[in-house]
């Protein structure tokens, strides 16, 4: 089945606001043809958020958080809940990004808690999933990724609430990528554990690959079958770029 794709920016902690113009461009540029054939999503930091969401508005570019708390509200100083993230016009979260999980010490129980907060807030959780390049050498990272969509997909995961993520950590941000081959095996693992967890109707959640993807390796990395879309860092905060990348559909 081929899935309407997503093509996710996650600009990280870069961008100000003068970054937003990127955005604007990135709207104009998000014309009928491109929008019968994929939908676009921006996550800008916390403190665009709420500026992007009314930047984007008459666009139908999606806004994202890049992060959450598991609580509502409350004595976590520094922290944002769903709550905010989706009073601030974000429709979706990415969670369990590589960064998180490796600096910030988040495990995949952690990011389960966060997807069911996500949920709780009406907001998509886009939740990553990828080995280390000594995981990869070492040959695990079938066993890696299985466990990590087993454990960091909350229960009732539905093409409505779920979109998964396979970004290899050594991918990201490096130029590098896996051969298609090893996109395909991934991803074929990640829709097999979705359905045999989640039933019939996962065949329809959305697995995005993420990792290095650029306008000039977009077209053979969303020709895989099972890469229903890209997430993307660094060539998402030029709209030139992201546009390329959107039109390899
Ligand atoms: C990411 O961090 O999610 C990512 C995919 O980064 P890049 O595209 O820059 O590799």
């Amino acid at each position: 089945m081929a899935l309407r794709p997503l093509v996710a920016g996650n600009w990280k902690m870069n961008g100000t606001r003068s970054a937003l113009k990127e955005l604007v461009a990135m709207g104009e540029g998000y014309d009928a043809a491109l929008r019968a054939k994929v939908d676009l999503m921006i996550c800008p930091p916390a403190p665009l958020l709420f500026t992007a969401a009314a930047a984007a508005l008459g666009s139908r570019i999606a806004i994202g958080g890049q992060d959450c708390h598991t609580a509502a509200s409350g004595a976590y100083t520094g922290e944002i809940s769903a709550e905010m993230l989706a009073d601030a016009g974000a429709t979706a979260v990415i969670l369990g990004h590589s960064e998180r999980r490796q600096y910030f010490r988040e495990t995949d129980a952690l990011v389960a808690e966060k997807a069911a907060a996500a949920h709780r807030a009406g907001l998509v959780a886009i939740i990553c999933v990828g080995e280390t390049q000594a995981e990869r050498e070492a040959g695990k990272t079938l066993a890696v990724v299985g466990r990590q969509v087993a454990r960091s997909i909350p229960e009732g995961a539905t093409p409505e609430t779920v979109v998964v993520a396979y970004e290899p950590v050594w991918a990201i941000g490096t130029g590098l990528t896996p051969t298609t081959a090893d996109v395909a095996e991934v991803h074929a693992l990640i829709r097999r554990k979705l359905v045999s967890r989640h039933g019939k109707q996962a065949a329809g959640i959305r697995i995005l690959y993420g990792g290095s993807v650029k306008p000039s390796n977009a077209k053979e990395l969303m020709s895989v079958p099972n890469v229903d879309g890209a997430l993307v860092g660094g060539a998402s905060l030029k709209a030139a770029d992201f546009l390329a990348i959107a039109a390899a559909y």
